[in-house]
């Protein structure tokens, strides 16, 4: 049998609403899992009912093979017994105890020279190892977030969860360090589960997204999966942006990087921080759709395809343009109208390069 993390979660609050979440995915690939969704759609519930801080109301929880949580029968294993790792959005360091102490808290039944062996370990591997001595109080947002990071691994877990990790920091230093969580993530080899309302955040960390909306999970996909084909009009809202290739960087001039996303090549701002792999990100109403053939104009993107799909939506038209990536755009109905956008149209599809938002991805 795979190794699955597989959940069905019922919770209900008085005089509140109803989260009511099931999902289910393989733990063996792709390390990193977001639930993604707007504030209040149920992620911090799923988290906590995932780690048995909350319990739901039916439902079960059953990882790799092993019931957590099962309503029926009544089974309920507690926290500790889990073996998860959890950093909470705000981090909860114990502000009286040193860095070394925090680390090696969920350590107390390892003899000492064991656990202060443990502490050292992952001082080294998060770059604390001249930070132990101190207290929480006098580290920068970033390192309190490593410090939590260490915590939460020191026990060895089966499964880490973080709600928001990176929502306590200024914008410089998420930025800073979103790469650098992903590649933690990825390099400790335990499955994550984390919880954030950002998308650059989802892009930048998860491999998988699983979006909840309104307390229920709406879509489960690889990123560029839901990104780029979500299910629903209201996925499509929250996700918000359509076009989302997995994308390498060709080269870099003057501020601009070219990246290659399927055979197109696309010209956008350089946002830093890029070593070769990212997503590009366009979105749909920032496409505009031209008749084909020479034509002079200040954007940078002109890729020359055929229209592949068109749906109607109200006074919208989505049109799908095959340009070496599958473009996706959105156009008034009188444009579509006026233009006869119907699959198999030639067609130019003109992309200013600001409008390519360029995430990192750091393999
Ligand atoms: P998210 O983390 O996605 O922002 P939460 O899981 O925190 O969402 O909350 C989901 C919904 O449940 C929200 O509408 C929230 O107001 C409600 N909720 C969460 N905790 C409680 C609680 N203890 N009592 C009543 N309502 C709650
Ligand atoms: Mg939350």
């Amino acid at each position: 049998m795979e190794r699955a993390l597989t959940f069905d979660v019922v919770r209900r609050f008085p005089r509140g609403p109803v989260v009511s979440a099931r999902a289910s995915w393989p733990l063996g690939s792709a390390p990193v899992t977001v639930l993604f969704g707007p504030s209040g759609a149920g992620k911090t519930t799923v988290l906590r009912a995932l780690a048995g801080l909350v319990r739901p109301d039916a439902g079960e929880i059953v990882f790799d093979g092993e019931t957590w949580f099962d309503a029926d029968r009544g089974t309920f294993v507690p926290p500790q017994a889990r073996g998860v790792g959890l950093l909470f959005q705000e981090y909860a360091l114990f502000p009286h105890l040193s860095v070394a102490a925090n680390v090696g808290f969920g350590l107390h039944r390892l003899p000492r020279a064991q656990r202060e062996a443990r502490v050292v370990e992952l001082a080294e591997r998060l770059g604390l190892s001249d930070l132990l001595r101190r207290r929480p109080g006098d580290l920068s947002g970033g390192q309190r977030q490593r410090v939590a990071l260490a915590r939460a691994l020191a026990p060895r877990p089966r499964l880490l969860l973080l709600d928001e990790p990176l929502s306590a920091l200024d914008a410089p230093t998420r930025e800073a360090l979103r790469g650098e969580l992903r590649q933690f993530l990825e390099r400790s080899g335990v499955p994550a589960v984390v919880v954030t309302h950002d998308r650059t955040e989802a892009l930048a960390l998860g491999d998988r997204l699983v979006v909840l909306v309104d307390g229920t999970v709406r879509q489960i996909g690889s990123v560029p999966e839901v990104f780029s084909a979500p299910v629903d009009a209201e996925v499509a809202r929250v996700v918000g942006t359509e076009n989302v290739f997995p994308s390498r960087l060709v080269r870099r001039a003057d501020g601009l990087l070219v990246v290659r996303a399927g055979a197109a090549e696309l010209v956008a701002i350089d946002p830093g921080g890029v070593e070769d792999e990212a997503y590009a990100c366009v979105r749909a109403e920032d496409v505009v759709l031209e008749p084909p053939g020479g034509h002079e104009s200040s954007a940078q993107n002109r890729l020359a395809g055929t229209v592949v799909a068109r749906r109607d939506e109200g006074p919208l038209v989505r049109i799908t343009v095959d340009c070496g990536v599958k473009l996706v755009a959105l156009v008034t109905r009188a444009s579509a109208e006026r233009m006869g956008l119907a699959a198999g149209r030639p067609i130019a599809a003109v992309v200013k390069a600001p409008s390519v938002r360029i995430v990192p991805r750091r393999a």
